[in-house]
């Protein structure tokens, strides 16, 4: 054996530069399935199977294109990690060379650089913006808005370009994006598939080994191949692409993807590049078939906010999931683990994150987070039950959105203002409130919703940080303009809440 290449459970895109520069008849590939990875957190069991699954297939995949593969199986005996599975093939191989390509999190990349084997780490080169791209751009800048990044983005990816100047006119259609619920707006829903042996071999094993973790196994119907994520986009690009934008915001009970796309559960382990959605997504709107605002807002998810946030994970380094700026310490409601609540938009996220292992954006960042936020839960448990409870949380694209957008515990680096709300924004952009316990409506005394007691609490508990950020002023002076008798009345029952 010539060299050894390690494949990760996130890096199945047969395109990475280990893989194009080696060479079938001389290397050796190595895939483990290994206790350190399925146990760092308590992952969703679909989360669980969703990798392994892939994972094999990935495997079978290079062996019929020739590669030998070394496959290490979950298994008791085996090696418990990466590093174990690496010193355990160098033992048997002696190969001139352990390649891997650099992991998406420092956890990983601490483990192998301190293994006794030598590793040499290749750059992953499958996101617009490399690290180094990311660094040059921050360099000297105040603030690292995102919005900045994404224009450059946008220019050097030429995507939505019309020349030098953005297709339809505008750099950002969000304006456009934030219509409220309505059951009228849905179309269509992701594409679903049924279990090969394969799959089904791996959720077995799941069920063994994980069913005391939170969330339900089953039906499981993620595509775990190349080929049913490519078809998986496809449908989403013609079925619902057309009307993302409208729905991007909304929330609506028993609808958990409205037109939102799925694709980063693939997204993130490889299945799909993100030059590849993001181009289907444009040749759509060239085709007349997709408005700009869909086709622009869904782009700038992925060229925009996922390029933007991996770009903050690796400058900012292994300390920035410790951040915790506001100083929260509070545990996190047994809620968010499917205790009981009275709280219907909690309630309705939480159980919806248990069935799927999926939450689209504004229930992650406007309920389960914004509700984190008011109540002051330390961060560190807030990033642990995100990165274990979604089939798409890897700690690179999880833990800036929620350290940094979702807690503002990086004290402004995501966020230029906390995303907080009262139940105001909830009752708008869902249909939560109809028949909570609460009432959206009730700012004070029986009935009043968590979240309007909450949100003055927050404000009023943070009023030296925030009163003088240009965005948040207007809030400051409406709590000085409310008698003192209800202001004192509004924190009383916020203090019983906590
Ligand atoms: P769509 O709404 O259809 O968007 C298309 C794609 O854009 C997504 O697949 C994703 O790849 C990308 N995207 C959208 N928003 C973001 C974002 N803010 N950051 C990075 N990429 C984005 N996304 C993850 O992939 N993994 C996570 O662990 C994760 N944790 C999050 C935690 C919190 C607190 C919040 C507020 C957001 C988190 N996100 C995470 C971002 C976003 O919620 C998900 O990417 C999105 O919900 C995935 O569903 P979708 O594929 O249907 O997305
Ligand atoms: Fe959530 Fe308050 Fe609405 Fe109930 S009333 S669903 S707690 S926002």
């Amino acid at each position: 054996v010539r060299r050894v290449i390690l494949v990760l459970g996130d890096q199945l895109t047969p395109e990475l530069p280990v893989l194009r520069d080696g060479d079938p008849e001389q290397d050796l590939i190595v895939m483990a399935e290994v206790a350190d990875e399925t146990g760092y957190v308590p992952h969703h069991p679909k989360k669980i199977a969703l990798v392994l699954s892939a994972m094999r297939h990935f495997a079978q995949d290079l062996r019929d294109d020739g590669w030998t593969v070394r496959y290490f199986k979950l298994d008791e005996d085996g090696p418990k990690s990466i590093c174990g599975a690496l010193m355990q093939v160098h033992q048997d191989e002696h190969p001139e060379e352990i390649i891997a390509t650099r992991p998406g999190e420092w956890r990983l990349i601490e483990a192998l650089e301190a293994c006794p084997v030598t590793v040499r780490l290749v750059e992953d080169d499958r996101f617009f913006c490399s690290i180094d791209r990311f660094k040059t751009w921050a360099e000297g800048r105040k603030e690292l808005r995102m919005e900045w990044f994404y224009r450059e983005m946008r220019r050097e990816s030429g995507l939505l370009m019309q020349g030098k100047d953005p297709a339809g006119g505008q750099w950002n259609y969000d304006k456009d994006n934030r219509k409220p619920a309505q059951r009228s707006m849905l179309q269509a829903r992701p594409m679903e598939f049924t279990p090969d042996e394969i799959t089904d071999e791996v959720l077995t094993l799941v069920r063994e080994r994980f069913s005391d973790n939170f969330g339900s196994l089953d039906p499981f119907v993620f595509g775990t191949t190349r080929t049913q994520a490519r078809r998986a986009l496809t449908h989403f690009v013609k079925t619902q692409l057309p009307e993302f934008g409208d729905t991007q915001d909304a929330m609506l009970l028993d609808e958990p993807y409205l037109n939102h796309a799925l694709v980063s559960i693939y997204l993130n382990i490889g299945l799909l590049t993100p030059r590849e959605v993001c181009d289907a997504a444009e040749a759509a709107y060239r085709a007349g078939d997709v408005p700009i605002n869909s086709a622009e807002g869904f782009i700038r998810q992925i060229l925009g906010w996922r390029e933007y946030v991996r770009g903050i994970y690796f400058l900012k380094g292994p300390d920035y999931t410790g951040s915790n700026t506001l100083e929260h310490k509070r545990d996190l409601p047994a809620a968010y683990w499917g205790g009981d609540t009275d709280m219907r938009c909690i309630s309705e996220v939480v159980a919806q994150t248990r069935d799927l292992a999926y939450a689209h954006h504004i229930q992650r960042l406007m309920i389960t987070g914004n509700y984190a936020l008011l109540l002051g839960v330390d961060p560190a448990q807030v990033h642990e039950w995100y990165l274990s409870v979604y089939a798409d949380a890897f700690e690179w694209v999880e833990a800036p959105n929620t350290i940094g957008m979702s807690q503002w515990a990086d004290g402004g680096v995501v966020a230029s203002k906390p995303y907080v709300s009262s139940a105001n924004y909830i009752k708008k952009m869902s249909d939560y409130c109809a028949g909570c316990a609460y009432d959206p409506d009730v700012k004070l005394g029986e009935g009043a919703c968590p979240f309007n007691l909450l949100y003055w609490d927050f404000l009023v508990r943070h009023r030296d940080r925030f009163e003088g950020n240009r965005r948040m002023g207007v809030v400051y002076k409406a709590w000085d303009r409310m008698d003192e008798e209800k202001q004192r009345e509004i924190l009383a029952g916020a203090g019983k809440l906590t």
